[in-house]
């Protein structure tokens, strides 16, 4: 349901993406894991084209969206766009509308960017919000709310545009354990759903535990993928090895 192919980019002299691929499965929950500055958000931002790619394309659903040319033309924002749609993005760092209640942050796109009437935004949201446990707090504003509450309440944001796929880049760094796993579950519920979700974690025991996929990402490429449980138990590569050698 997602394809991304040959996927480059440079800042400067600095080659961060050498051209990665991935394929993703509808319903599969894919963690990506790395050293730190190996080009894992960097990857992530490309996917919705938050980040311009040099080179390579991607397609979600029906859309695909191709850097052919040395610039990024109109079309391609165009479809750029389009794609956005389909993808749901959850930060480090919440990103949350502080002025405006936990309920009023997961309308505010519906009814700003599909026009939806506030009546089925709300009745969309409050029932997002019972999923991820906040139903209490719907009437709270952000900086009332505990760290582990506010990413749920992203997360029930990025699901009231109801995207096909949800990317996540270190949804839990910020949190306290317990915290995280309130988030995780929420994560999990999804996965149960049948969510198709990418998530970017330094969180080495969710992602052996949770996710269908792992990708090990350095030097600028996907260096192994594969089962969690086979690739933290043996290693094909040795680059791979190494990495989950440092983290013990
Ligand atoms: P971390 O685990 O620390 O979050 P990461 O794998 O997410 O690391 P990226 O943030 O993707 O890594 O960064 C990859 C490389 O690209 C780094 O060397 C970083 O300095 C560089 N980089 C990222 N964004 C920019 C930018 N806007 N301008 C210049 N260099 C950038
Ligand atoms: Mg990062």
């Amino acid at each position: 349901m997602l394809q991304a192919s040959g996927i480059a980019k440079s800042f400067g002299g600095n080659e961060v993406l050498k051209g990665l691929s991935l394929d993703v499965e509808r319903g599969e929950l894919i963690s990506m894991i790395g050293p730190s500055g190996c080009g894992k958000s960097t990857f992530l931002r490309c996917l919705n084209f938050l980040e311009h790619p040099d080179a390579g394309s991607v397609r979600i659903e029906d859309v695909t969206v191709a850097r052919a040319g040395k610039h990024w033309s109109r079309a391609n924002e165009a479809e750029a766009h389009k794609l956005r749609a389909h993808v749901g993005m959850v930060f480090q760092a919440f990103n949350l509308f502080p002025h405006r209640t936990v309920l009023d942050n997961v309308m505010m796109a519906p009814i700003q960017v599909k026009k939806m009437s506030r009546d089925e935004a709300q009745s969309i949201a409050c029932e997002l919000l019972e999923k991820v446990g906040l139903a209490a707090t719907k009437d709270r504003y952000p900086d009332s709310l505990s760290g582990g509450q506010k990413q749920r309440a992203a997360i029930a944001r990025a699901l009231a545009m109801k995207p096909s796929v949800m990317l996540y880049d270190e949804p839990t760094s910020a949190l306290d354990p317990e915290l995280s796993e309130e988030v995780l579950s929420v994560m999990r519920a999804l996965d149960d759903d049948g969510m198709t979700q990418l998530v970017v974690t330094h969180d080495m025991r969710f992602a052996r535990a949770a996710s269908d996929r792992v990708l090990f990402v350095e030097g600028g490429e996907i260096v192994e993928s594969g089962d969690p449980d086979l690739m933290f138990a043996n290693p094909r590569e040795g680059r791979t090895r190494q990495f989950l050698r440092t983290l013990l």
